[in-house]
């Protein structure tokens, strides 16, 4: 089966459901195929331009085969070939065989349904898996259902393509591919938010790093003398200081050293395994202008980036999590086969070695 077999039928604009799939009310708007099929003994009493029913497509088969494949592949043409093929398809027509819906790969093996029309075509509406976001304890919510989707497609609707069913617990939506990747990237930007947030709950438990001073702070006449921005915490008096401003780093807790096998990490205090910040460069900008970038670092590693290659970068790594997580999952599944060795195997086993190596420098 293939995908290509499945057709949209015309339907009525204003009647198609909007609603998710669960709670779709909207009545299938195809009603043509339900209706009796056509009588045979009526044929030749219908008017022009109607489609002729199948028995008179099927009387008129043999002529019109002959004639096509004489136009058509003259090669190929004998009138045996051509009865062949006319008495073949008329069979064929004859008994449409029952057509098996045909599923997507994302289909959930037993929760499309279908209908079968009395001419025998089929429709079916598909029906991804469900992705639930669970209730946090103590959260009541509608049908205990605070956010869920699924992916559905009914053939007998309008959508051309499959649509996202979202819903939080009260009315849901349909979302094509540009309205669902705004949800991502919303739903994306508030479960950063809420890592954020998490990861706040531990700063606040350690100890607290010092806030750096920012040039607000510092006041009108520090941002005149270095021309800072309001949020730059570079130290410009200092020796050495910084000539571009600098917004105070955003870092993870855990630092380079927890993860750095090679042991490399004092920098003051221990570098933090990532780290971000934004810097501006305004030095005469009358005649050099002024040029944002972003600072991101990997332990020792500072890369010097475009705001745009800064966001490239945050795609990539919002990607790689969902990758990071399968293989977290994965070590986690691998590591419970996992088992420390017997102390005093591990004892005999040396002892041999040692004995080994005894024997073969006496011989040397
Ligand atoms: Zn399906
Ligand atoms: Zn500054």
């Amino acid at each position: 089966m293939n995908r290509t077999q499945i057709h949209i039928p015309a339907v009525d604009l204003g009647t198609a459901g909007h609603l998710p799939y669960a709670v779709q009310t909207a009545e299938p708007t195809r009603t043509r195929a339900e209706q009796p099929a056509t009588d045979g003994a009526r044929e030749h009493t219908e008017p022009e331009n109607t489609v002729p029913n199948r028995d008179t497509f099927i009387a008129a088969l043999p002529g019109a085969v002959d004639e096509a494949m004489q136009k058509a592949i003259p090669h190929l043409y004998t009138p045996e070939l051509a009865t062949q093929i006319a008495k073949n398809m008329a069979t064929e027509l004859s008994n449409p065989q029952p057509t098996e819906p045909s599923h997507y790969p994302w289909c959930e093996p037993g929760a499309c349904t279908s209908h079968r029309y009395e001419d025998g075509e089929v429709t079916t509406e598909h029906l991804g898996a469900k992705l639930v976001m669970p209730v946090p304890d103590g959260l009541d919510c509608y049908n205990n259902e605070l956010l869920y989707a699924q992916l559905g497609y009914d053939e007998n609707f309008v959508q051309s393509v499959p649509t996202a069913s979202i819903n939080s617990g009260g009315n849901g939506t349909l979302l094509d591919d540009d309205s669902l990747d705004k949800v991502i990237g919303d739903l994306t930007q508030f479960t950063d938010g809420l890592r954020a947030m998490r990861q706040q709950m531990t700063n606040a438990a350690g100890t607290n790093a010092e806030e750096p001073v920012t040039a607000a702070q510092r006041g009108q006449d520090w941002m005149n003398k270095w021309g800072c921005t309001p949020w730059c915490v570079a130290a410009h008096d200092q020796t050495g200081g910084l000539e571009c401003h600098a917004s105070a780093p955003n870092e993870t807790q855990l630092r380079a050293a927890d993860l750095d096998c090679t042991g490399y990490s004092e920098n003051g205090r221990t570098l933090p395994w990532l780290s971000a910040q934004v810097i501006v460069c305004n030095e005469k900008p009358q005649a050099y202008g002024r040029e944002t970038r972003v600072w991101m670092s990997y332990g020792v590693h500072v890369a010097e980036i475009s705001p745009a290659q800064a966001r490239e970068a945050l795609d990539q790594m919002r990607a790689f999590t969902a990758q990071l997580a399968a293989v977290v999952d994965m070590a986690d599944r691998v590591a419970a086969d996992d088992f420390p060795g017997d102390p005093e195997v591990a004892r005999l086993d040396k002892e041999a070695t040692d004995r080994r190596i005894k024997a073969v420098g006496a011989r040397a």
